[in-house]
Order: C-alpha cells, then sequence, then structure tokens
C-alpha cells in the first residue's frame, strides 16, 4: 500500500482541514507513489500565523547560525542524493542523470547561499554633510509565500527556500500537485537539519485554493512564484501590495550559423529540445538555421532524433522520459495537429505511442514561420520548429519576435556574430556555442518581456528575498539638515 503523507504546520505534520486526499503517481509507469492530505484556505491561514510567530526569532539569529543549519542541508541532500534522484524520476518522468542533477542543483544553492550568511553585504558611502555616516544594510521581508512547479521538483523549491531562509524570512511552500512527494521529501531533509519550527511550513494542495489563498493572504509580505505565464498574470493582478517575484514561460531560440560546429550544435540542441522531455522553462523550441546549412543540419537532427529511445526514465537504455502527466500529452498532441494545420513540415515524431504511461514522440517540424503558432506558444513538451534566416540580423529579428525572454543560444565560430547576438538578444540568458539550458547557481537566472522580472540565485537571489534599509550616523551633536542651504 502506498504511504500517507500531512502537512507540515509550525514543526508538526498534521491533516489537512479540507478532510480531502489527492494522489501522486509514476507518469511512466502509473504506479501510485503516495496519497497526500490535501490543504485549504484555513491550512494556508495556520501555517502563515506559525510563520508570523517564528519570525522574529529565527530573522534576529546571526546570519552565519542560520547558515549553519542551511550548510547541514546540503550536507544531508548529498548523503541522500541517490534516494532523492529516484523519486525525481518516479514522480516526473525525466531520465536519473537529469534527476539527480535536479539534486544536485539544490545541494549547491543550499551551499551558496549558506556562504551568503558570511557576507550579506550592504554599502557604506559618505555623506553630504560633516560627522555623518551613511550605510545600507539587509533586511528580510517577513512571511514568504512559495508556490513551485512540478519540473525542478527539488531544485526550484530549494532556489526559493535557501535564500529566502538565508536572509532570515520565514516561508509557507505550496508545490506543484503533479510533485508532492519531491517537496515532501526536501522538507522533511529541512527538518532533519534543525530549521526550528514555523520557520518552514509546506501546504500542498490546489492552485485554486491554497495557491490563491497565499496570495491573497494580506501577512504575506513577499511571493515568489515559477510557473505558467497565465498563472504569473493572475498572480500579479492579485497579489496586493506585496514583493512578487514572477519566473514564467519560455520560447527559447538556437540560432545556428553558417560557420557553426554542426556536430557540436547538433548535441546542443538535441539537449535543449528533448531533455526533461522538452519540459524545462530553457528548453530549446527553436532552432533558427542559416540557409546555407539547413538541409545538411536538418538530416543530422532528423536521423539523430529517431534514434532517441522513449522509456522509464529509472532505465539507462532511456533517452526521453514521459511527460509529467495526460494533459501534457494532450497539448503536445493538439500542438503537433496545429503544427501540420498551419502548413509546417512534420519531419518525425508527432504521435503519443500507445501503452502505458504519458509518452510523446520527439517531433521536429520544419518550414516553420515564424508567426506560427507553434513557434510562438510555449508547448512545454518534445516538439522543435525549425525556421529558417539569410542573415544574422534577420536570425536576431526572428529571435526576438515572441512574447517571451528567457534563454538564447548562438552556434559560431566567428567572435563578432557571438558578441552581436549577446547584446541583442531579449533574453535574460544567453549562450554561445552551448544549448539553451544549463544554469549554475552562483550567476543570476531569469527572463524579461513575457517570462517576469525576477532574478533568483546568484547574489541577485538575496535581492528577491531582503531589502536594503538606508542607515545615517550623525555624530556632529547638532541638527544638521540635508540640502537645505
Ligand atoms: P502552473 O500551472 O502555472 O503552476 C505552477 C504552480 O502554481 C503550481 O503549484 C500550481 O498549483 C500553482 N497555481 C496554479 N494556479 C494558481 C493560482 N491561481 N494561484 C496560485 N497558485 C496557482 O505551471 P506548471 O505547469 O506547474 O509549470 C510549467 C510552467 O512553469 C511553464 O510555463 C514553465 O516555462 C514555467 N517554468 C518557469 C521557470 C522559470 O524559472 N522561468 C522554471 C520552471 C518552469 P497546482 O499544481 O495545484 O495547479
Amino acid at each position: 500500500m502506498a504511504s500517507s503523507y500531512k502537512l507540515f504546520i509550525n514543526g508538526k505534520w498534521v491533516n489537512g482541514s479540507s478532510g480531502k486526499t489527492f494522489r501522486s503517481t509514476n507518469p511512466a509507469t502509473g504506479r501510485l507513489l503516495g496519497v497526500f492530505q490535501e490543504g485549504n484556505e484555513k491550512d494556508v491561514k495556520k501555517a502563515v500565523a506559525a510563520a508570523e510567530k517564528a519570525y522574529p526569532k529565527w530573522s534576529e539569529l546571526p546570519p552565519p547560525t542560520r547558515a549553519a543549519i542551511l550548510f547541514k542541508v546540503a550536507e544531508l541532500l548529498k548523503k541522500d542524493k541517490q534516494r532523492l534522484g529516484r523519486l525525481v524520476t518516479n514522480e516526473m518522468g525525466k531520465v536519473l542523470p537529469e534527476a539527480l542533477g535536479d539534486v544536485q542543483e539544490a545541494i549547491d544553492v543550499f551551499e551558496y547561499m549558506a556562504g551568503e550568511g558570511r557576507r550579506f553585504f550592504g554599502h557604506t558611502t559618505t555623506s553630504e554633510l560633516p560627522d555623518k555616516f551613511a550605510m545600507t544594510i539587509r533586511q528580510p521581508e517577513g512571511v514568504c509565500g512559495l508556490i513551485t512547479p512540478w519540473n525542478f521538483p527539488m531544485a526550484i523549491p530549494a532556489w526559493k527556500m535557501a535564500p529566502a531562509l538565508i536572509c532570515g524570512n520565514t516561508l509557507v511552500l505550496k508545490p506543484s500537485s503533479d510533485t508532492p512527494l519531491c517537496a515532501t521529501a526536501l522538507v522533511q531533509i529541512l527538518e532533519k537539519a534543525g530549521v526550528p519550527p514555523g520557520v518552514v511550513n509546506l501546504v500542498p494542495g490546489p492552485g485554486s485554493t491554497v495557491g490563491q489563498e497565499i496570495v491573497k493572504n494580506d501577512k504575506i509580505r513577499c511571493l515568489s512564484f515559477t510557473g505558467s505565464r497565465g498563472t504569473g498574470e493572475w498572480i500579479l493582478a492579485n497579489a496586493g501590495l506585496k514583493k512578487v517575484g514572477l519566473e514564467l514561460g519560455g520560447k527559447n531560440p538556437i540560432i545556428i550559423m553558417d560557420d557553426a560546429d554542426l556536430e557540436l550544435a547538433l548535441e546542443g540542441v538535441i539537449w535543449g529540445a528533448f531533455g526533461t522531455t522538452g519540459q524545462r522553462c530553457t528548453a530549446a523550441s527553436r532552432v533558427i538555421i542559416h540557409k546555407k546549412v539547413k538541409a545538411r543540419f536538418l538530416k543530422m537532427l532528423v536521423s539523430a532524433t529517431k534514434k532517441l529511445k522513449l522509456g522509464d526514465g529509472t532505465k539507462s537504455t532511456t533517452d526521453v522520459g514521459p511527460l509529467v502527466n495526460r494533459a501534457a500529452v494532450e497539448k503536445s498532441a493538439r500542438y503537433a495537429e496545429i503544427g501540420k494545420k498551419e502548413g509546417a513540415r512534420m519531419l518525425c515524431g508527432g504521435k503519443a505511442p500507445r501503452g502505458k504511461g504519458f509518452f510523446f514522440q520527439p517531433t521536429i517540424f520544419s518550414e516553420v514561420g515564424r508567426n506560427m503558432r507553434i513557434a510562438q506558444e510555449e508547448i512545454f513538451g518534445p516538439l522543435l520548429s525549425l525556421i529558417e534566416f539569410k542573415s544574422l540580423d534577420e536570425a536576431i529579428a526572428i529571435a526576438n519576435g515572441v512574447q517571451y525572454g528567457l534563454s538564447s543560444s548562438i552556434y559560431t565560430k566567428d567572435v563578432s556574430n557571438a558578441f552581436r547576438a549577446i547584446q541583442r538578444l531579449e533574453t535574460g540568458l544567453t549562450y554561445v556555442n552551448s544549448s539553451t539550458i544549463g544554469s549554475e547557481v552562483h550567476l543570476p537566472f531569469g527572463g524579461v518581456k513575457g517570462t517576469g522580472f525576477t532574478r533568483e540565485a546568484g547574489i541577485e537571489g538575496i535581492d528577491e528575498f531582503s531589502h536594503s534599509k538606508t542607515v545615517y550616523v550623525d555624530y556632529s551633536g547638532k541638527l544638521q539638515k540635508a540640502q537645505i542651504d
């Protein structure tokens, strides 16, 4: 029988108030992984109250003391990496090496942010008046609400929890309803590492109840959301005067110039388009290819794609795991039909194989027009569109001609082309001679345009969960007035 799991509020594993449960299943096999207490608005309020109560003590701890707990989290994650990696594969489907990468990202961010406990820098500067000292210090925001998706079920909650905690905030986490088991395992590790009661609270449950209460609850001062553009827009309109962080979708291009190393580009395209079965916010969903090399590259690409093996991500023979759920398969199938109707040429894939599991074949479209829906909308599945260009200017215009702006890449041996692209591509990340995916936690991550405006990770990850306080110390012994002659 599958295990049952509870909410984590004020340091205790408790039942939800709704009296309902929901299930998490393996998308490759259909196996039941766990039955979860379903939280509701009342549970969010309880969790917020616990986080408010825990806040004064936690926020007043010296940051290196909080850091010691974060280092412990990283250590426990390392010890448990193999088990947690398998859990990621079993719950959301990505192949095991990528699932272990997901856990590694969580380890890296806890270590990195723990290091921030001994920096946490403000500025000192001069004052315009004599005998006056000016500086900034960093302050936490208060209770934070974290709402996360399923595609990086360890890394994304960790990317938010680690900086929130080092800054001195307390928090309520609502994970995706597709991956409550990964979130539970992560919170169990934080509990084991000695995070005090009330500092971290976990309330799984639907976006329409738990998520919306987090968005609207005015005791939550800072909200960090990663997910789709539609949800992000709703959140922005309903969050009131909270500080809101948004990490939304992408329609990420790889530009391949006529001087590119095509073998290298091929590896990058396959990894970018079909890694995590195309379910990364940074997945490459458009290849913008120079007319001169298009025919040669297409041949290489179709041949390599047809060799990819679909299957259970825990098997070493699998290249591409399942999609996360039935709705995702239906969405990929819908876009395969849309692409055909729009007049693009489907060169391989396009079908969900019969049998168990939420699989969809890696699919390539050529002769794609830059304004077709398959070239504009985020599909979040293994579908790739090839768009032809004749000049770098045209390639950059195509790349920028979408509502999103998360990641981009260019393959070229010409340094001038590379730097022009770096300057002009409207994305938060640009890779040269590498795929659109592969962020490292000590550098900022985030997008522009319809992807949102937040930066997570790196030193800027601290800004999301803290603010500067400006401090003036006047030791002149008299009233000095700034700006007054
Ligand atoms: P989603 O449907 O927007 O859901 C994300 C989270 O929001 C889930 O926990 C969901 O809960 C919750 N939610 C849904 N409606 C809500 C509401 N009205 N108020 C508050 N919370 C609500 O996105 P997803 O399908 O999980 O994730 C895929 C999307 O995330 C893609 O667009 C992808 O590009 C994006 N993403 C972006 C980044 C980035 O860093 N830019 C990284 C990863 C993924 P339920 O699960 O209960 O519905």
